[in-house]
């Protein structure tokens, strides 16, 4: 028998266990989300695909609440958004001011170190917004900078930022914004245009709740001069806006890139379909109020919010593990005999808090019940 001999191996199916899904993301799917993604493969250059694009760009504009023309979903993860953004923007040589108080705005900096850009970081405190203050003076200490990025919603944290303060700021100082909001898009407002924001990005695991692996990006006009103005070539060919839009915004005439991800789109426009169904305001409202149910469930089992109260992403929620309270352990507890994933901590708060999602399909009342009762099952 050798390794590639069919008795090598199992040759059975996949089955996934049935799961609450309450932690940082992935997010639970409706099944309306995953039947639209087993509907039949059509070919990327079909007509009908071609409608369905259009579609969806039209979805993600009422989302994001923008106008912007470039407005579509990035076939790759959140983080690929993330380094799209900010290698389209940066040029050798240019300064980007990141405003970093989690783990997201560590790996923009390293992706803009890594594209040749000069990092100013404004360290902020973890599980803080990020300070407008700080930022302003960063701001004038660089005004030879090109961009300003900062992460919307802090999910490795739960802390929420001020994104209109931040992006009015950087305009006021001449600079253009990258704005991370995957965890907020569909959870908490969200408003492109009124920020004035030039690229925001998002990703469809979280709030959207479509399964992971599509990141929707949007580019403001002024964000699509500066890259048609560039010096140099975008280092990576994939991430060439140029290039993408001839086939996301080719109208008529779209030409081959890369073959997109054709039943990940079904379920997106599903999710987004659901999403403005809805209405975003309603979605708003519906992650707040579960949150604070989640919160009084929360603290009357003992725990402590990590965020202060007007900072608190209403989608993820962090708190303190209780002493003597076992993290790994207790969080596999959860999992094996309730099927509920939370989240534990990440970079300096790991060990130290859980993370608990509400993003979405997860953001229920009886969710919020199930988990505190588990939880007041494991702790005994
Ligand atoms: C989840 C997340 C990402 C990365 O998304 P992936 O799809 O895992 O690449 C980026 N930024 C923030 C704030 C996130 O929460």
């Amino acid at each position: 028998m050798n390794a590639f001999s069919k008795n090598a191996f199992s040759t059975a199916a996949f089955s996934p266990p049935a799961r609450l899904l309450m932690g940082p993301g992935p997010s639970n799917v409706a099944p309306e989300v995953l039947a639209a993604q087993a509907q039949a493969t059509i070919g990327h250059l079909d007509p009908a695909f071609g409608e369905l694009m259009e579609s969806i760009k039209d979805q993600l504009k009422a989302a994001f609440r923008t106008h912007n023309r470039v407005t579509f979903p990035l076939s790759a993860p959140a983080s690929l958004a993330m380094e799209m953004a900010l290698v389209t923007l940066l040029e050798p040589g240019d300064t980007v001011i990141i405003a970093q108080n989690g783990v997201f705005g560590a790996r923009m900096a390293e992706i803009a170190r890594r594209a040749g850009a000069v990092v100013k970081l404004v360290a902020g405190e973890w599980g803080r917004p990020v300070d407008p203050h700080d930022v302003r003076s960063a701001l004038a200490e660089a005004p030879h900078a090109k961009v300003l990025a900062f992460v919307h919603a802090e999910t490795s944290t739960g802390a929420l930022s001020d994104a209109a303060t931040l992006c009015r700021l950087a305009r006021e100082a001449g600079m253009m914004t990258v704005v991370d909001t995957v965890t907020g898009l569909g959870g908490v407002p969200v408003s492109v245009d009124e920020w004035g924001a030039d690229v925001v990005y998002s990703g469809t695991q979280k709030c959207l709740s479509a399964p992971p692996g599509l990141a929707p990006v949007t580019f403001s006009d002024r964000a699509v001069a500066a890259v048609k103005a560039r010096r140099t070539p975008v280092q990576s060919w994939f991430l060439d806006l140029g290039l993408i839009l001839g086939y996301w915004d080719g109208e008529g005439a779209r030409s081959y890139h890369h073959t997109a991800p054709v039943n990940a789109l079904f379920g997106l426009h599903e999710s987004l379909r659901r999403l403005l169904s809805e209405g975003l305001e309603a979605a708003w409202a519906r992650h707040w109020e579960t949150h604070e149910l989640l919160a009084e469930r929360l603290e009357e089992l003992g725990f402590f919010f990590v965020v202060d109260a007007p900072y608190r992403l209403p989608q993820l929620n962090t708190v303190w593990i209780p002493q003597g309270v076992d993290d790994a352990p207790t969080r596999r507890r959860l999992l094996d005999e309730f099927g509920i994933e939370i989240g534990g901590g990440l970079g300096p708060l790991a060990g130290k808090i859980w993370r608990i999602g509400l993003m979405g399909e997860t953001c229920r009342v009886e969710n919020v019940e199930r988990l505190a009762e588990a939880i007041a099952a494991v702790r005994g």
